[in-house]
């Protein structure tokens, strides 16, 4: 019996899916695209359940997926099966703000739950860049971080208990509406960044904070990565927290410069974008703080105030990328994180692996968790020049292992990381990471080829 007509026997009509398009690929590019007998589209955790029955039952490959923002094929049925996608999954089961907390379906955005949180002064901090698009299954499932995880954290910070489906077709509900739970051993935190291979997540309790009064930006610009790197250094040094850290290189600034604010001078070879939050005499006093520790050899030092100019800011931060792959028409993005005495080294390396691979190289990302989204650009009318690109990112994932560093600190391994682990574990460590996964998913049908 086929998948489509298998599970049409244990769910409703209305959850199997026609077009199966959408559901085979995610936003990695390179290409890659997946096949599904079947799209299930559940509107219930019992239909959940029963899927994963059936494929269990049937030894069929079952895929979840998010909202498809995924950027290492995490979500590509590369071995076909069925995928089961969650955006009919989509309810806030409770929400009670006086407490800091709500219960949200995995399919509810990340956008409406930072939305929701908001219309209460609160705040779920996990902030990734494609929030009106991605869900909270798969933030959980990436771990999902994004410029404020340098002060709050990322995702597994922020997720108290979970509802999940394992194999062959049970629901375990771990942790809840609690703040301290150190009963078992973290098998919350193990579903936080599995990737769909564990299990499928149904439901989350997340924790919120009241959000900040005020929020000030601070920018800092500097002749080259290291007057920018040592910046960041006394920042940290300096002892004040600021919510963000992030860094754009001077290529990324070639790129994008010309639609900053608040004008570039020509010298400028990097760029650090700090944050103060907290009320309104915190937030200015760290602005302060951060102004000082930025001055020091810096081209300039910029630090608006009016919310217009800083809505302006962060309307130019989110179009840099849009400025880059204009260039070519491609780029590829990696997410490599390295200890912080090596943010220099990713820095200026990724450069010379882009002159090394013949492709135009640049870098930003959020430093002060030395996480670094290393890129290559590429023309998609030429194979040849985004085969070049793959390989410089392959180039890359080796330099941060040899820096001891992570091949991933945000995306996952997913599809395109599949070979890094093990580099990245030894072999002791791959081997309990291939037994923890043996022990959640013995028949190896959880979204098979990914992160192994
Ligand atoms: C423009 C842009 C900016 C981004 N910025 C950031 C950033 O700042 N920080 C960051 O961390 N990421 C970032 N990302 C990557 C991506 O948005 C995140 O990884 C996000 O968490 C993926 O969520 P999704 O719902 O789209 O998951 P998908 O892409 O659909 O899936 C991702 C993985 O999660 C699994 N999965 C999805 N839902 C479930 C579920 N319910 N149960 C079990 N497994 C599941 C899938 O099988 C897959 O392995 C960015 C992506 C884009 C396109």
């Amino acid at each position: 019996m086929d998948a489509a007509s298998g599970l049409a026997s244990v769910v409703s009509p209305d959850s199997l899916v026609e077009g199966r398009g959408r559901f085979l690929t995610d936003l990695m590019g390179r290409g890659v695209a997946g096949t599904a007998e079947a799209v299930v589209l559940p509107s219930t955790v019992d239909e959940v359940v029963a899927v994963m029955r059936w494929c269990y039952e049937h030894d069929v490959p079952l895929t979840a997926r998010g909202g498809g923002t995924g950027l290492a094929g995490g979500a590509v049925p590369v071995h076909g099966g069925v995928v089961i996608g969650f955006e009919r999954l989509n309810r806030i089961r409770r929400f009670d703000p006086l407490l800091w907390r709500m219960h949200v379906e995995a399919g509810v955005t990340t956008g409406d739950v930072q939305r929701l949180a908001r219309e209460s002064g609160l705040r779920f901090p996990p902030d990734p860049g494609a929030a009106e698009l991605s869900q909270i299954g798969g933030n959980v499932a990436c771990n999902a971080g994004g410029p404020h995880a340098f002060k709050y954290g990322v995702t597994r910070q922020w997720v108290t208990g979970l509802e999940v489906v394992v194999p062959p077709g049970e629901i375990v509900r771990l942790g809840g509406p609690l703040r301290k739970d150190v009963a078992s051993y973290d098998l919350t935190g193990l579903f936080v960044g599995s990737e769909g291979t564990l299990g499928l997540v149904t439901a989350a309790w997340l924790r919120l904070v009241p959000a900040p009064e005020l929020e000030l930006p601070v920018i800092g610009l500097y002749r080259d990565v290291d007057g920018g790197v040592a910046a960041i250094e006394r920042v940290l040094g300096s002892g004040v927290v600021p919510a963000a850290l992030e860094y754009l290189d001077g290529a990324t600034l070639g790129y994008a410069g010309d639609g900053y604010p608040f004008g570039l001078p020509p010298e400028t070879g990097f760029m650090v974008i700090t944050e103060a939050d907290g009320s309104d005499t915190e937030a200015r006093r760290v602005a302060a703080e951060l102004r000082d520790a930025l001055d020091e050899d810096a081209v300039a030092v910029h630090a608006p105030v009016q919310p217009a100019e800083v809505s302006e800011l962060w309307r130019w931060r989110g179009g840099v990328a849009f400025a880059f792959i204009a260039q070519k028409g491609g780029a590829f993005s990696e997410d490599v994180a390295v200890p912080l005495d090596h943010l220099r080294d990713v820095a200026r390396g990724t450069l010379a692996i882009g002159e090394r691979h013949g492709v135009a190289a640049l870098s930003f990302g959020h430093a002060g968790d030395g996480n670094i989204h290393s890129t290559f650009l590429f023309s998609p009318d030429d194979p040849d020049e985004e085969a070049r690109a793959d390989a410089a990112c392959h180039d890359v994932f080796a330099l941060a292992l040899e820096l001891g560093g992570s091949v991933s600190g945000e995306h996952g391994i997913g599809w395109l990381k599949r070979d890094q682990l093990e580099g990245q574990l030894g072999p002791v460590g791959y081997g309990l990471h291939t037994r923890v996964k043996q022990a959640f998913d013995p028949k190896g049908l959880l979204n098979p080829g990914k992160k192994r």
